[in-house]
């Protein structure tokens, strides 16, 4: 950002305060954009990934890239409670990626979308000078008026998340450090570049009509949780030794001598939801749910380590 230098946030925030969004619609601030369409409502987002910075040719197949690329826009959808109904994708190939490496990209991004059962509805394709380049759009439904969105978090809410925190991060420095792929290591490995996205969670958990705010981590909690906060106008308590860390995670950090609590909080791209609700909703949902805090007042996140303060490095991750 050269000189004035406002960070990510700040530079949407400057995009958000240049323009007039009409009544009825929510445009930027939260995971989709919300646009009322007769009884129903339209989500819809975008997400961007590019060479080099979300993913490297040599630590990924063209076929996880293709997955990874639909499955970061189908958790926005997700985010919100909605059902993905299409994506549309852009597509900028260098030369050495325009023959085999893009049409095992296709076969990764079909794959995911024939589970998830969203269809591919348009696109763009361009050349590129050096890097590739991706971009998604993806347009989501819910009925009228239930979409979750990251304000609606109250004091005394509890927080939950769907599943395990930083085994896509424990995966991602596997990867960077050239790790022996045990099983377990491999297993992290696949996490990172096979998210499976919440879909059908994000829809269950928007149906109990329980659900206060709700987003889906793609930054680590210690910074995606800020968002809610921030949104809602509350603070939050973080229990560190109540967060779902897989046994392999444990093992992995054990034997690496890695920080398990700075990767499980800070660590993104678990593409978990994160999301407030009463306490007992435990009871009321077929899949697990895991309390990790609660919501209070004031602003700003506490975390505390088996009753005790606890200071974390990281505020997870930001572009700029
Ligand atoms: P997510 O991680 O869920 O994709 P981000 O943190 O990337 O969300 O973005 C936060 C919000 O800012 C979203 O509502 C997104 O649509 C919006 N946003 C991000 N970049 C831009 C941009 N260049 N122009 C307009 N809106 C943007
Ligand atoms: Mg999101």
């Amino acid at each position: 950002m050269g000189e004035s230098r406002v960070g990510e946030f700040g530079f949407i925030d400057q995009i958000k305060s240049r323009f007039d969004v009409p009544a009825g619609i929510f445009g930027i601030g939260d995971d989709c954009a919300v646009l009322p369409a007769g009884d129903e409502d339209w989500l819809v987002s975008t997400d961007m990934l590019l060479e080099g910075v979300h993913f490297l040719r040599s630590a990924s197949s063209a076929e996880d890239v293709g997955w990874k690329t639909a499955a970061v826009n189908l958790s926005d959808v997700a985010a919100m409670g909605g059902t993905p109904k299409a994506t549309f994708l852009s597509v900028g190939f260098p030369k050495d990626a325009q023959g085999t490496w893009a049409e095992r990209f296709i076969e990764g991004y079909a794959a995911i979308s024939k589970i998830y059962q969203v269809p591919l509805l348009g696109g763009d394709t361009t050349s590129s000078l050096r890097d590739i380049a991706l971009n998604v759009g993806v347009l989501g439904t819910c009925p009228r008026g239930t979409a979750l969105y990251r304000s609606g978090a109250r004091v005394g809410d509890t927080i939950f998340v769907t599943g395990a925190l930083g085994d896509s991060a424990g995966g991602l420095q596997a990867i960077l450090k050239n790790l022996e792929r045990t099983p377990l290591v491999q297993q992290l490995v696949e996490r990172h570049l096979r998210p499976m996205p919440r879909v059908k969670e994000g829809m269950a958990l928007r149906e109990t009509g329980c659900v206060g705010a709700m987003m889906d981590i793609s930054d680590g909690i210690a910074s995606d949780l800020r968002h809610i906060l921030k949104a809602s106008g509350v603070g939050a308590e973080v229990y560190l030794d109540q967060l779902p860390i897989s046994t392999e995670l444990k093992t992995v950090c054990q034997e690496q001598g890695w920080d398990l609590y700075e990767l499980a909080a800070g660590g993104g791209e678990d593409f978990e939801l994160l999301f407030t609700a009463p306490a007992d909703l435990v009871n009321r949902v077929d899949f697990p749910i895991f309390p990790i805090g609660k919501i209070v007042a004031g602003q700003g996140v506490k975390w505390q380590l088996n009753g005790n303060d606890y200071t974390l490095k990281t505020i997870g991750y930001q572009h700029f």
